[in-house]
């Protein structure tokens, strides 16, 4: 445990977003959620991933009505979060394991 938490000091950050693209701004705040397709502004952690030199963070957007099905247990909405965000973390970060 001691050991993970130096390595992680040492290493950077870095924050990926993953979302849906629309025709909305690249860089805004507002995304579709991940399983509705809602636009909103709430975001939901995904996980991190250590690679050699730094960590990525994974953030996508989730709606609050889909997060509170998520963090409830809901089994279908848990399963396709899991499906969708792995799915857009291998398209856009190939060279990552998820
Ligand atoms: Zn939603």
């Amino acid at each position: 445990m001691i050991h993970e938490n130096i390595l992680q000091e040492n290493k950077k950050i870095k924050e990926k977003y993953i979302y849906r693209r629309t025709r909305l701004p690249y860089y805004g705040w507002l995304h579709p959620c991940i399983i509705c397709g809602i636009i909103t502004s709430n975001i939901e952690d995904v996980g991190q991933l250590e690679k050699q030199y730094e960590i990525y963070k994974f953030i996508t957007y989730l709606c609050p009505r889909c997060q509170i099905k998520k963090h409830s247990g809901d089994k279908e909405i848990n399963k396709k979060f899991k499906s969708t965000t792995t799915r857009y973390i291998n398209y856009y970060y190939p060279n990552t394991i998820y």
